[in-house]
């Protein structure tokens, strides 16, 4: 089956034959990469001391407005590859020792993704797969990853989908982050982590806390640790960081660390223990990569 040829990838559903048309995504059958290569500024076990090879794709099924990789999240900023290319390339990362492969916004690739996964592990790759994503998926277009994903990395971003549509355009968020979550855990089980301490299995689920909204955090908190107890991980950031196109005032203003010690507080209290926070300090533009094109093409 050719899934480009009546789109239903995400939740979106917009049917489009991506061959001759563009769906909200604006993205074409084409896989398109804006830069791929190791990684320092992920969770510890996914980082580790080696990095994490991450393969940033071009466009997302989201239109955040405070996004920080807006070069490729609304611009669709990225080279044009082939599966070949982007089985070649997870090769490369490897060579270089990375800990994992990482895929970020894989989404509306799915299907040339696992066509490349396929090639490299005949080729040679055997490192794990990280499937890295807003958490805004349709389960039967995740359902054609199982056995190839290892560990996921889903964002939970709002439990109120009022606030999932105002900053996302995004309608019936909360459903399917659920439902996403819920087959991405089927399919990995709980968290497994070699002697180092690096992630093999599992799912890790990263909630960035917005400013003026931290009952919208607890919520998701709350949910997933009374939905999964100790078999996932969270990953509360902080690093909010307003970027230049932010208009909206609640938006406006980096995450006090009152409110973020506060959701951290809540965590604990509720009884969760496998979680990464973040330190005073880490909001900054230094996560945010140079989209160069590193890595994509081939090194002569
Ligand atoms: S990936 Fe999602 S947004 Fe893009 S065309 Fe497919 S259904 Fe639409």
């Amino acid at each position: 089956m050719n899934y480009y040829k009546s789109c239903t990838l995400c939740p979106r559903k917009c049917m489009v034959n991506r061959y001759q048309e563009l769906g909200f995504c604006k993205l074409n059958n084409e896989l398109r990469v804006a830069l791929a290569r190791p990684f320092f500024y992920e969770e510890p076990p996914i980082s580790g001391t080696k990095g994490s090879g991450t393969i940033f794709f071009s466009g997302c099924n989201l239109k955040c407005i405070f996004c920080q990789n807006i070069q490729i999240s609304k611009y669709n900023k990225g080279l044009k590859i082939s599966i070949k290319r982007l089985a070649e390339i997870m090769l490369e990362l490897q060579k270089k020792e990375v800990h994992n492969i990482n895929l970020v916004t894989p989404t509306m690739y799915i299907p040339s993704i696992i066509k490349a996964i396929k090639k490299a592990k005949r080729n040679g790759l055997r490192i794990p797969i990280i499937y890295n994503s807003s958490g805004y998926e349709n389960v039967n277009a995740l359902k054609l990853l199982d056995g190839y994903i290892d560990i996921y990395l889903p964002d939970f971003k709002y439990y109120d989908n009022t606030l999932a549509l105002k900053y996302s355009k995004c309608p019936n968020y909360l459903e399917n982050a659920m439902l996403a979550i819920k087959e991405m855990y089927k399919q990995t089980g709980p968290c497994i982590f070699d002697k180092n301490g690096i992630i093999k299995k599992g799912v890790i689920i990263r909630h960035l806390v917005l400013p003026n909204h931290i009952d919208d955090s607890k919520k998701i908190i709350n949910y997933l640790y009374n939905e999964y107890h100790d078999n996932i991980f969270l990953s509360i950031m902080n690093q909010y960081t307003p970027n230049k196109e932010v208009k909206n005032k609640d938006l406006k203003r980096n995450l006090s660390n009152s409110d973020y010690n506060e959701i951290i507080d809540y965590a604990v209290n509720i009884g969760i223990k496998n979680a990464f926070c973040q330190i005073d300090g880490t909001a900054s533009e230094s996560f945010i990569p140079d989209f160069n094109f590193e890595g994509v093409k081939k090194e002569t």
